[in-house]
């Protein structure tokens, strides 16, 4: 009687599989409306009545308190870099080349930062504190995007103290 071998050279340990999902995101009341907005060239914040911070883009409720923020907040969209990174690959289906710069941004009037590309500057000189302002698109091609803001770029203004980034109305702060 011959011996049965259990072993199996061809045993399959994983395959590749590349899939394609495509999906529709449902914002939400807050976010809608903050994209609405930005549709038209507004940028809009939801302060909290318990502890004013300001959020951007608004979620309808704050995180820390937990109550629903409904008191709609105009911002301006001069920022200050809260931090930022280097980044050294390409955005797929974006036409920016890396090296380029991804940074947190407060903007005036607000509390919490967003995520947004510079521009127009070196990518050494960026530093936290920067100020720094939005370069929209041409307004025949806003959506209800941040990408109607096309990078932000720096301002010849005089740098905001770490300790104060997004802890005051930085608008009219005058170093
Ligand atoms: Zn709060």
């Amino acid at each position: 009687m011959s011996e049965q071998t259990t072993e199996n050279t061809d045993v399959i340990t994983g395959i590749e599989a590349p899939i394609y999902l495509k999906y529709n995101f449902t914002a939400g009341a807050a976010p809608a409306r903050f994209l609405t907005q930005v549709k038209e060239g507004v940028l809009t914040g939801q302060r909290c009545p318990q502890c004013a911070q300001v959020y951007v883009p608004p979620r309808g409720s704050c995180a820390a308190c937990g109550v629903p923020t409904e008191e709609e907040v105009v911002l301006s969209d001069k920022a200050t870099v809260q931090s930022f990174t280097i980044v050294s690959i390409p955005i797929p289906g974006n036409s920016i080349e890396p090296p380029f710069v991804v940074a947190n941004l407060v903007p005036d009037g607000a509390n919490i930062s967003f995520i947004h590309l510079m521009s127009e500057c070196d990518n050494a000189d960026v530093h936290i504190g920067q100020r720094v302002q939005g370069v929209w698109k041409p307004q025949e091609e806003w959506g209800y995007s941040m990408d109607n803001i096309r990078y932000f770029k720096p301002l010849d203004e005089p740098d905001v103290p770490v300790e104060k980034i997004g802890k005051i109305p930085v608008e009219g702060w005058e170093g």
